[in-house]
């Protein structure tokens, strides 16, 4: 008996081996989706070694790996910029910031007295969406202006619920009586959540303040769930932006204490969890095969919070700086049926996201401006390789460093949150598929790379047209 089962299986193992490998029109085969539901999670400084599918050896993350598994796991996938502001700029309008002004020489990031934010001539993901039908939401944290002019429901968003800006502003401490900033995370007052006097909105209304940050990302998710079940019946794009885990770090009582890795990983660990609520419901609504949902974060982790701060990994450098570290983020697209799941290891960015997607739902991508998205649609859906070969890193509203094809020539470089700024003539390079922790500079052997990075940065700087610095202005 034993044996005729097993035979079976035999044939049975056979049969589909033959369909897969001889046949593969009858084997599923993943399909360019049409108008399909899209789904963006932006974690907040969170790094590339922060998952489990990534390499870290104790946060935990099932349900992320579980993602990664079934769909596209990205391993050169980078945000356009290294700090919040200008990284979610990017992402939104399709264009480096220093096009639309969300980057700037003085400022880093918009604060809760900034004046301005993203300018209305911009055009959004939310905005080209709507133009082909799509509800849209955005849940979390903004960061690009919260005045009422530059929220949410003023570029392209039906609802808002979430913080306008991170999560340690607003902080009622004085920083002298402590000691310095610094000094304050070593505090009792930094682990209060009542210390950053932090509001809520819904729409353009606050509706609570400070933001209970222990529930927030439970929270988040479940307004999300809410909007996806009051869509199930026509296209929606969600962008929901968790604002952990960046610090300071809050973890709801389920959470706290669970993770060997510490309270980083208890909040590391309860998005993962929420996201997985969120894909179970896609499922149970049905709606999963007409769903894309990419999983990435705004920037690398914020290392001078020590033990507070995530990893990059085997990158070099984090938040606030332009080596690897900084901008080279974890990205997961996961669309069962549609995204030809593997892992890839072509270059893509977040600023690729609005191409994408706009082709998707069949709007044309502006032509009055300068975009700096190619459609990744190839690489998502057909298996092809992927057309990126180059990607600028700015720190502020000045270039960095440039990559192009396997190799990164440095400019300049800094410490994420230091005055150490060098020059570097002729540039430090770096071959990044064979030494992704940037440590072994070929500058001396690749004179021909060089000059090829070099004609790259003549050509982007011939047709740069800076847009007006809009964080400049505070108080
Ligand atoms: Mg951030």
């Amino acid at each position: 008996m034993q044996e005729t089962k097993g035979g079976h299986l035999r044939v049975f193992a056979w049969s589909v081996l033959f369909l897969v490998l001889v046949c593969p029109g009858i084997a599923q085969t993943p399909a360019r989706p049409e108008k399909p539901n899209i789904i963006i999670l932006f974690a907040d400084d969170l790094g590339y070694g922060d998952l489990g599918t990534y390499g870290h050896p104790t946060i935990r993350t099932p349900r992320l790996d579980q993602m990664a598994a079934e769909g596209q796991k990205w391993t050169n996938f980078y945000v356009g910029a290294s700090v919040c502001t200008p990284s979610r700029a990017a992402l939104l309008t399709g264009r480096l910031p220093v096009r639309n002004g969300m980057a700037s020489p003085v400022h880093r990031v918009l604060f809760p007295d900034s004046r301005n934010g993203l300018p209305a001539s911009e055009v959004t993901l939310a905005e080209q969406l709507k133009k082909a039908g799509y509800a849209a939401a955005c849940v979390g944290k903004w960061h690009l202006g919260h005045r009422e002019p530059f929220l949410p429901t003023h570029h392209g968003f039906d609802s808002y619920f979430g913080i306008p800006y991170s999560n340690d502003m607003d902080n009622i401490t004085d920083f002298e009586a402590v000691g310095g900033y610094m000094a304050f995370w070593e505090t009792e007052a930094a682990r209060d959540v009542n210390t950053f006097h932090v509001p809520l909105l819904r729409d353009t209304r606050i509706v609570e303040r400070p933001a209970d940050q222990h529930t927030i990302t439970r929270r988040y998710t479940d307004e999300s769930i809410k909007f996806i079940e009051t869509n199930r019946e026509n296209p929606f794009f969600l962008y929901l932006a968790y604002n952990l885990p960046h610090v300071p770090l809050f973890a709801s009582g389920d959470f706290e204490g669970r993770s060997e890795r510490g309270l980083y990983g208890d909040v590391v660990e309860e998005i993962d969890f929420n996201v997985g609520r969120i894909l179970d419901r896609l499922v149970e609504l049905g709606l999963e095969s007409r769903t894309l949902v990419v999983f990435t974060s705004d920037n690398g982790p914020w290392l001078i919070m020590d033990e507070e701060g995530g990893s990059a990994g085997l990158l070099r450098g984090g938040k606030g700086s332009t080596w690897e570290g900084g901008m080279r983020e974890p990205c997961i697209f996961w669309g069962p049926g549609q995204i030809a799941p593997g892992v890839v290891s072509d270059m893509g960015t977040a600023m690729d996201l609005f191409t994408t997607f706009s082709h998707l739902a069949g709007v044309p991508v502006p032509e009055d401006r300068a975009m700096d998205g190619i459609d990744l649609g190839p690489v998502l859906f057909e298996g092809e390789p992927g057309n990126r070969k180059e990607m600028f890193y700015y720190r502020g509203d000045e270039l960095y460093a440039v990559r192009l094809g396997d190799f990164k020539a440095h400019f300049k470089t800094q410490s994420g949150y230091s005055p150490d700024k060098q020059e570097h003539d002729p540039p430090l390079l770096f071959n990044l598929q064979t030494d992704p922790s940037e440590q072994y500079n070929l500058n001396q052997s690749h004179p021909q790379i060089l000059q090829q990075i070099r004609n790259a940065v003549r050509s982007h700087q011939a047709t740069m047209v800076k847009g007006p610095d809009m964080l400049k202005d505070r108080g």
